[in-house]
C-alpha cells in the first residue's frame, strides 16, 4: 500500500513552497510536494533570451516604498536580487498613432483625466449598486457580486482606447484603492537578475529542503507528478497522478491556479460542494502575455521617461503596451509588448511567425518602414498551458469578501492556497507567498485540534 505522509502539497509555486516552509518550521517534516512540471516556481519563470534572462511570468515586485514592508521585497533584498525601478506613469506621454505621430502632452493629459474620471464614476456607481443590493439581500446570505455594467463614457477613438487599456490593465491603482499599493507603497521594481525572480524561491527552499549547489535534491519534492484525482475521506486524502502513482496523507494543500481549478485537470471524489464550485467558477481569470523581441540595434527613444510607450489602434489592446529593456539590460536591444485576455488567447493560438509579422507591422507604423526585422521572438503560453490556464485571478472590481472566502475555505481534508486565496493581495507574488503561510497556519491549527481530541479519547480508554 502507498506510504502515508502527514501532508501532501500539490504545486511548487511560491505558495506551495511557502506553505511547506511553514510546516517544516513547525515540526511537520514528513510532507510531499507533487509538482506537475519539471521545475519549481510555477508562474515565476525565467528564460534566456537574446543574451539576457527575461521573466515570462511575474516580472515586478509591486508595492514598495510604503509604510509596511512588502514580504516579496524583503525576500528580494535578503537574497541580493538585482532590481530596477519602473515608472509606468510616463507611458501616457508616449502614445503613437498609426502614422507614427506622438499625441501632444496637453491632449494626452486631458484625455487621461477624462478616462480616470469616467473609470472612477463607473466604480462609484458599482459601489452604490452593490450597497443597495446588500441592503435588499440582508439576511439572505451573501455571495452576490456586482459587476460594472454600462459605462457612462465609452472609449471610442484609438487614443481613448489606449488610455482605457492602460488604466484597466496596468494602472488600476489610479482608479481604485488596491491593497498592494495602499499598504506597501506605490513603487514597482522590475526584477533584472540572471538568476531570475525564481532565485527567491530557491533561497526559501534551501531553508528546509536538502539542496546542493543551488539544486534541490530532496526526495520530498517530486517533479513531473501531474495530480489527476483527489479522494477526500473521513480519515485522509488519496492522490492519484497521471503516471498511475498513488499517495496518501492526512491532509492536502492544493495550490494550483484558479484556472486549473476551473478546468477538468483534477477530479474530486466526492465532487466539491456546490458553494465551492460556484465560487471557483465566478472568479475571473486574467491572461497577461509578455512578448519579447530581439533586434540587431535600437531604433526607439531611450532617454528619461521613455521606458514605456503605447500604440493607439482602433482595436483595443492590439499591441498597445510596449517597454524597452535598456534600463534593465543596457545594450540588450530587446522590446517587450504586453497583450491581455482576448488578444493573449488569439496570439497564443497562432504561430510565432504570424505574431512576429503583426508586431513588426505595428512597430513600422510607429517608427517607420526602415527599422530592422526582429532576429528573435519569445511568446510565453499561459492560457493554453494546462498547468496554468491563465495568468492570475481577477476578482470582480467590486465584490464582497464572501467570494474569496469560499474559494479559500477547506473542504474536508483539502486546504486551498495560492494567490487566488489571498483576500488582500490576489494576483501578486506576495499574495501567493502570504497565502501559503496563511493556509499552513490554518492547517496546523486543525492538526492541533485533531491531536487534542485523540489525546482525550486515549485518556478515556
Ligand atoms: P503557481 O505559481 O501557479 O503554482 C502552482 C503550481 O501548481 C505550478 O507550479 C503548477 O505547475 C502546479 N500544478 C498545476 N496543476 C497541477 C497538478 N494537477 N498537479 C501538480 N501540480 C500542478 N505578480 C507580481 O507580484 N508581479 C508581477 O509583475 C506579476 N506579473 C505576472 C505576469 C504574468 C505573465 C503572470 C502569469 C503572473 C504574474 N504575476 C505577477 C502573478 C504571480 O506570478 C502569481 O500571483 C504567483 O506566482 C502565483 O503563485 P502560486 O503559488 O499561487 O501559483
Amino acid at each position: 500500500s502507498p506510504s502515508r505522509s502527514s501532508v501532501i502539497i500539490v504545486g511548487a509555486g511560491v505558495s506551495g513552497i511557502s506553505a511547506a516552509k511553514v510546516l517544516a518550521e513547525n515540526g511537520i517534516e514528513d510532507f510531499i510536494i507533487l509538482e506537475a512540471s519539471d521545475r519549481i516556481g510555477g508562474r515565476i519563470r525565467k528564460e534566456s533570451f537574446g543574451g539576457v534572462t527575461v521573466e515570462l511570468g511575474a516580472g515586478w515586485i509591486a508595492g514598495v516604498g510604503g509604510e509596511k514592508s512588502n514580504p516579496a521585497w524583503e525576500l528580494a533584498n535578503k537574497s541580493g536580487l538585482r532590481t530596477c525601478f519602473s515608472d509606468y506613469s510616463n507611458a501616457r506621454y508616449n502614445i503613437y498613432d498609426t502614422s507614427g505621430k506622438i499625441i501632444p502632452i496637453k491632449l494626452a493629459n486631458e484625455l487621461y483625466k477624462k478616462a480616470v474620471d469616467s473609470a472612477k464614476e463607473r466604480m462609484d456607481s458599482a459601489i452604490r449598486s452593490l450597497r443597495s443590493q446588500e441592503s435588499n439581500n440582508r439576511g439572505c446570505g451573501g455571495g452576490d457580486v456586482s459587476r460594472v455594467t454600462e459605462p457612462p463614457f465609452t472609449p471610442r477613438t484609438p487614443f481613448e482606447l489606449a488610455l482605457d487599456f492602460l488604466l484597466h490593465d496596468f494602472e488600476m491603482a489610479e482608479v481604485e484603492p488596491i491593497s498592494t499599493f495602499v499598504d506597501f507603497g506605490e513603487r514597482e521594481f522590475l526584477v533584472a537578475d540572471e538568476r531570475g525572480y525564481e532565485h527567491l524561491l530557491y533561497k526559501m527552499a534551501e531553508e528546509f529542503l536538502f539542496t546542493s549547489e543551488g539544486k534541490i535534491l530532496d526526495s520530498r519534492l517530486q517533479l513531473n507528478k501531474v495530480v489527476r484525482e483527489l479522494q477526500n475521506s473521513r480519515n485522509g486524502v488519496t492522490v492519484t497522478t497521471e503516471d498511475g502513482c498513488v499517495y496518501e496523507a492526512n491532509y492536502l494543500i492544493l495550490s494550483v491556479s484558479i484556472g486549473v481549478l476551473q478546468s477538468d485537470l483534477i477530479s474530486f471524489r466526492p465532487p466539491l460542494p456546490r458553494w465551492k464550485m460556484e465560487a471557483i467558477q465566478t472568479c475571473e481569470v486574467m491572461v497577461y502575455t509578455k512578448i519579447f523581441l530581439k533586434f540587431p540595434h535600437k531604433f526607439w527613444p531611450c532617454g528619461p521617461g521613455k521606458e514605456f510607450f503605447m500604440y493607439a489602434h482602433e482595436r483595443r489592446g492590439y499591441y498597445t503596451f510596449w517597454q524597452h529593456m535598456e534600463n534593465a539590460f543596457p545594450g540588450s536591444n530587446i522590446l517587450v509588448v504586453t497583450l491581455t485576455n482576448g488578444e493573449s488567447k488569439r496570439v497564443e493560438a497562432q504561430s510565432e511567425e504570424e505574431t512576429l509579422k503583426e508586431a513588426m507591422g505595428v512597430l513600422r507604423n510607429m517608427f517607420g518602414p526602415n527599422i530592422p526585422n526582429a532576429t528573435d521572438i519569445l511568446v510565453p503560453c499561459w492560457y493554453y498551458n494546462r498547468f496554468q490556464c491563465g495568468s492570475y485571478s481577477n476578482y470582480p472590481i467590486i465584490s464582497n469578501n464572501q467570494l474569496v472566502h469560499n474559494i479559500k475555505a477547506p473542504v474536508g481534508r483539502i486546504f486551498f492556497t495560492g494567490e487566488h486565496t489571498s483576500e488582500q493581495f490576489s494576483g501578486y507574488v506576495h499574495g501567493g507567498y502570504l497565502a501559503g503561510i496563511d493556509t499552513s497556519k490554518a492547517l496546523l491549527e486543525e492538526i492541533r485540534k485533531e491531536r487534542k481530541i485523540e489525546n482525550q479519547n486515549n485518556l478515556l480508554e
